[in-house]
């Protein structure tokens, strides 16, 4: 349970936003420890396999998708949940791709649901104040869809201990990945918390 993994990818715009030390800061004092982490530059084809790695991503989405345009009383571009994905993948791939980006792996107890609760929900206008799509974006699945983009959400984080396993397996190496002891594991850990006292 320890040593529970997940993706974190701070996307273009957080990079173009200098919002990088300010994002790995707020998952740093959480108590997770940093396993792996590069910068790179994605293509399109990498987007799409990452977003694809759920077989049911797709199909998920886009009736998740289809959902949140009828429950605001609005008519969805489609009524294909594949054709709605479709879409949204087009602009993800331009998204993605269109600047470096900063590839994460976080580990330790819980890492998949504690970052995912320090990260936010996926559209800025509603996710909650404090975390970081709350605390640093204002974008809306209404002007995105508008403008015809991507929602610019900062951050990707991996949705469940399946999926991170597949996105880490993505976009790092075994060897970019390390084991290595924090000194502070000890205090989050460690049962008996004997040798603090002198
Ligand atoms: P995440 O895991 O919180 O990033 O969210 P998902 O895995 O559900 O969705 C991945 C991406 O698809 C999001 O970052 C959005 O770009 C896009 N997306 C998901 N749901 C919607 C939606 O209802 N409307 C629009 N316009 N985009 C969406
Ligand atoms: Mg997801």
């Amino acid at each position: 349970m320890k040593k529970e993994r997940t993706l974190v990818l701070i996307k273009p715009d957080g990079v173009q936003r200098s919002l990088i030390g300010e994002i790995i800061k707020r998952y740093e004092r959480s108590g997770l420890k940093l396993a792996g982490m590069k910068m790179v530059v994605s293509t399109a084809e990498h987007i799409e396999k990452h977003y694809t790695v759920d077989p049911e991503w797709r199909r998920i989405t886009g009736e998740k998708t289809i959902k949140s345009y009828k429950d605001k009383g609005l008519q969805p571009p489609s009524e294909d949940p594949l054709v709605i994905t479709d879409i949204l993948l087009g602009n993800l791939k331009k998204y993605m791709a269109s600047g470096p980006v900063i590839a994460m792996v976080w580990q330790g107890v819980h890492a998949v649901k504690i970052v995912r609760k320090i990260t936010g929900g996926t559209e800025p206008l509603t996710s909650d104040v404090g975390t970081i799509r709350g605390d640093f974006v204002l974008d809306s699945y209404q002007l995105s869809d508008a403008d015809g983009r991507a929602v610019r959400n900062l951050i990707h984080a991996s949705g469940s201990v399946d999926e991170a396993e597949k996105e880490i397996s993505l976009w790092f190496k075994p060897e970019e990945i390390i084991n290595y002891r924090l000194v502070q594991e000890q205090i989050l850990y460690d049962v008996n918390l004997d040798g603090i006292l002198e």
